[in-house]
């Protein structure tokens, strides 16, 4: 099977050798400095601060979400969040069974953020701002700038989900001033699920220690005073631990994160290039693309039955999408280990469709 999901993606070739080794005891030096070069390398490739601080917690994506909410944010705030899709409504539910009063920015699937969707909002007293700075399930990169200076200019305290775009696109975690980034460790991280990180400014540090966790496991308190030795409070998934050091290092020694970016870059530009060559009947949906993913919308056929076919007739994973974009939208991922000889592949099988009348 090829891979072309937005995560679990393709790990390299060593990364997947760590995944075949025994998984060795962590409460040793060796395990606490693979944790802090882990630490130093997740800072250098998001652009943060000396004094920022990483955790890396044992939960998918959605457990650095929910653990950014509890330790950092509380009744007394008033949030703003952007809800374009399905990630941006799990910032919602996740508010709304936390109590933390918020307004919610809906947009239409497919839609970028302009400025008009923040003037009314400005200087009404909102503390904090939640976005997902790329809404994988609509594929729509927004335009974090525009968010960074609002928050800026309201003294908003800015929580940015980077889960799939991290790696992917630019991402200036200093000069966004945001308070807290979250990523994961199957998305373009390329490793198995399991590790959600999290990078922490200053400002975030002083929310986590004003603040009481109504969860133990997932109290960056106790995280945060661990991993000063490179240690976590639990057991941690310590095999994706050091896969993600392997990965960080082999991106670092390919030219780092903008050499990360551009290779994905190139591979979405082959993959959209292609789909005008042959002329194939699907139509892009989204107003501001990222170049972690493609969303498309076929103009013939059910996405979904696409999905299925391409995955049970030419054994290749394209992403289906969910409720009520099931039939409407699929994703074609560019993150992970790819190459253009796996988009051709994946061209000939549209190809072979479109010749048989099925799209
Ligand atoms: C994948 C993803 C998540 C969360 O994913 P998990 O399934 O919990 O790992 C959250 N936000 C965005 C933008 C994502 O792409």
């Amino acid at each position: 099977m090829i891979n072309f999901t937005v995560g679990p993606v393709q790990s390299s070739d060593a990364v997947r050798a760590i995944g075949a080794e025994q998984v060795p005891y962590f409460r040793t030096s060796e395990f606490s400095e693979l944790m802090l070069e882990n630490e130093r390398l997740v800072k250098k490739f998001a652009h943060a601060t000396d004094d920022s601080k990483v955790v890396f917690m044992t939960c998918s994506g959605s457990g650095g979400m929910e653990t950014s909410i509890m330790n950092c944010l509380n009744k007394n705030d008033k949030a703003l969040v952007v809800n374009g899709g399905s990630f941006g409504e799990r910032f919602v539910e996740l508010l709304t069974r936390h109590g933390v009063p918020f307004t919610e920015i809906k947009l239409e699937h497919g839609k970028a953020l302009k400025p008009e969707h923040l003037t009314p909002y400005e200087g009404q007293g909102y503390t904090t701002f939640l976005l997902q700075k790329h809404e994988t399930s609509t594929g729509v990169h927004y335009d974090i700038n525009l968010v960074s200076d609002f928050c800026k200019r309201n003294g908003c305290f800015l929580i940015v989900d980077t889960i799939s775009t991290f790696l992917c696109d630019h991402f200036d975690m200093a000069g966004t001033n945001a308070g807290i980034m979250i990523t994961g460790s199957q998305k373009a991280l390329a490793c198995a699920p399991g590790i959600a990180v999290m990078i922490l400014s200053p400002d975030a540090l002083k929310r986590v220690q004003e603040n009481r966790c109504c969860c133990q496991y997932l109290d960056l308190k106790l995280a945060l005073k661990n991993m000063e030795r490179g240690q976590t409070p639990w057991t941690p998934a310590v095999g994706i631990l050091r896969q993600i050091n392997v990965r960080l290092k082999e991106i670092d020694a390919m030219g780092g994160a903008e050499a990360e970016i551009a290779r994905c870059a190139g591979l979405a530009k082959y993959f959209r290039d292609k789909l005008v060559e042959y002329n194939l009947p699907f139509e892009i949906v989204s107003e501001s693309l990222s170049n972690a993913v493609t969303p498309l919308h076929p103009t013939t056929q059910s996405a979904y039955q696409i999905f299925l076919k391409i995955k049970d007739e030419y054994g290749m994973w394209i992403c289906p999408n969910g409720g009520e974009m099931k039939d409407t939208i699929f994703r074609v991922g560019h993150i992970g280990c790819l190459t253009e000889a796996d988009y051709d592949r994946l061209i000939d099988a549209f190809v072979d469709l479109k010749n048989k009348k099925f799209i």
